[in-house]
């Protein structure tokens, strides 16, 4: 009997294959006293268990490397500090000197009050970091009882790897004996599974609720990544439709990557800029290889990611140096911290503060949205801010990089950063270390005062970056979060409209660059509108550009802007709507013809 299970897919692709189940399991752990006369034994018998870890986990790091996956030996990195961080390794090591508890059950207690100390939190990526606990009390645990964990040396060709979760470790060893797709039953968008998963493009699912209960090593399986569906013992007449669809996305996607050095021209000539967004460095490899130019918006709220316990002006420094190596000679545009609403990472500041300020026991804004968020927290907690604009000016020295400030509602906040920046250009400056001291320095237009305000940002500004994911909740009252009020999200609303067409030529008349880096831009649906509007200049998530550049060569610029004229005059977002999907239906018609 084949089973459906939906979970949620976080890379793209169709595989088909048979379920290789990882047991990751816990372990039992005996719990018993030691006597006081005996604890030093049992603290060093800790110890080795740790040393034994560390050196695991270095030979991990090294296969990471080889295996060409720098974000995994990052993350191995971070594990390997869990295992001599305070909280952990004096913890464990208290427990057994003062209450007498084995290494085992010391182990236990410990990484159960760090997970439960996670779990209060709200937000997904610090929920999802308790795993990084739990793996490493496995690891630890296993070399105390003398147990090998699992590795995944000998996968069939044909594995499909099913797991509760799969740590970093797993994932190396998974590239080198490929597997043709990941489910787990835990982790989220954001979890380590899905972030490597893409790193590795393995079409994935995550999330996959009881998925453990229901397959048995050897099942046959088919997993959508792209839009989270498994079917578990699938009947012959479902694999061969999905073996249809599977056929379909590769041709698609050989289609269109043989596209991707072609320019990004309409048919009349006119050159728009198709950039990639990236939130770690290992992105800028899929954005270039999709036929992206540069990068357009690098959101480093996402550093925790790669660069775990980031903290100083040079650790910032080299984090965006990696970027600006891989990028070479294309545009780069990086936006400082956008930290808070709804995007919480941990960052430390110098102050000794976790930031965002909110923690559980400070409890959380009622209005987040509206609340301390991006360059409000940055402009807040000044020394955390000094030492990422330290960061970026320091990267600015050997090539031209553009540095853009989110959620700007006041000319004040452009001022006050600009105000920072030459402060610290000249301190550079008299410590003799290179930089770009004319550092490009940009605002987001996404929120309906920078949008009105745009003239007087343009006199000031150096560029803008319009962010339609905000804008359009901003403008339209509508959460881009809540499903219930999602039909009310609309980015082709008449309001909409008048404030591209309105931020469009504010920047025209000043003479300043202005792009577009909202998921609007990678819909080629809307693609004739923003043309027409005047955009010349788009960034989107890798996998979308070869699409965008298709739509993009087969439209006209006179035909793009008497649409914009067209659509700037009708009344709802569906009469937009509507009026774009004929035109596309003419235009496009291998892409938005009738079904
Ligand atoms: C936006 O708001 O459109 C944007 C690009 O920023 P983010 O999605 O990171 O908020
Ligand atoms: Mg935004």
């Amino acid at each position: 009997m084949t089973t459906r299970l939906q979970g949620i897919g976080v890379c793209a692709g169709i595989a088909f294959g048979k379920v290789h189940i990882v047991d990751r399991r816990r372990l039992t752990a005996p719990h018993y006293h030691v006597a006081p006369e005996l604890r030093a034994k049992e603290v060093e018998r800790f110890e080795r268990a740790v040393f034994a870890s560390e050196e695991q986990l270095k030979e991990f790091r090294a296969r990471a490397l080889e295996a060409g996956m720098p974000q995994v030996e990052l993350l191995l990195g971070a594990h390997g500090m869990i295992l001599r961080d305070h909280a952990f390794y004096d913890a464990c090591k208290d427990r057994i000197l003062k209450e007498g508890q084995n290494a085992e059950w010391a182990l236990k207690d410990t990484t159960r009050g760090l997970k439960a100390a996670f779990d209060r939190l709200e937000q997904d990526y610090f929920r999802e970091r308790r795993s990084d606990v739990d793996i490493v009390g496995d690891r630890v645990l296993r070399n105390l009882v003398g147990v090998e964990t699992e590795l995944l040396d000998h996968l069939s060709e044909d594995a499909v790897v099913v797991a509760y979760d799969l740590s970093p470790a797993d994932m190396v060893s998974l590239a080198k004996y490929s597997a043709r797709g990941f489910v787990t039953e835990s982790g989220g968008r954001t979890s380590h599974t899905a972030i490597l998963a893409r790193a590795l493009g393995v079409p994935s699912v995550v999330s996959a609720t009881r998925i453990m209960q229901l397959a048995g090593s050897g099942d046959e399986i088919i997993l959508d990544g792209g839009t989270g569906e498994l079917l578990l013992r699938p009947s012959a007449s479902m694999a061969s439709r999905y073996r249809g669809r599977a056929r379909r996305l590769r041709l698609e996607q050989k289609a269109l990557l043989a596209d991707r050095l072609l320019p990004a021209e309409t048919s009349d000539g006119v050159r728009i800029e198709l950039l990639g967004n990236i939130e770690v460095s290992g992105e800028v490899e899929s954005v270039l290889l999709y036929g992206g130019q540069g990068i357009g918006l690098y959101r480093t709220e996402f550093l925790p990611i790669e660069s775990p316990g980031v903290a100083g002006a040079e650790a910032h420094h080299a984090a965006y140096q990696r970027v600006v190596d891989a990028v070479g000679d294309r545009p780069l545009t990086i936006r400082t911290l956008d930290l808070g609403a709804d995007k919480n990472l941990p960052f430390a500041s110098p102050t000794g503060d976790l930031v965002p300020s909110w923690t559980p026991e400070r409890g959380h804004p009622s209005n987040p949205a509206l609340g301390l968020r991006a360059i409000r927290l940055s402009l807040r907690d000044e020394p955390l801010f000094r030492e990422q604009l330290e960061g970026i000016l320091l990267a600015s020295a050997t090539k031209r990089v553009r540095l853009l400030l989110p959620f700007v509602t006041a000319v004040e906040e452009l001022r006050r950063s600009r105000e920072i920046i030459a402060e610290l250009s000249r301190k550079l400056e008299s410590e003799g270390r290179p930089h770009d001291p004319n550092l490009p320095v940009g605002v987001m237009i996404e929120t309906p005062a920078a949008a009105w305000i745009a003239d007087l940002l343009a006199k000031e500004a150096d560029f803008f970056a319009i962010g339609t994911n905000d804008l359009v909740q901003y403008v339209l009252a509508t959460d881009r979060g809540n499903e219930e009020v999602a039909y009310l999200y609309r980015p082709c609303h008449p309001a909409l409209l008048r404030i591209l067409d309105s931020v469009c030529r504010a920047a025209a008349v000043h003479g300043r660059p202005v792009s577009i880096c909202g998921e609007m831009a990678g819909d080629p649906f809307h693609s004739p509108l923003l043309v027409g509007l005047g955009l010349r200049s788009l960034s989107m998530t890798a996998r979308a550009i070869p699409l965008v550049k298709r739509m993009i060569r087969k439209l006209s610029l006179a035909e793009c802007q008497d649409f914009a004229k067209t659509a700037l005059g009708l009344a709802t977002a569906g009469e937009v709507e509507q009026a774009l999907a004929e035109s596309l239906r003419r235009w496009a018609p291998d892409l938005f013809g009738a079904d």
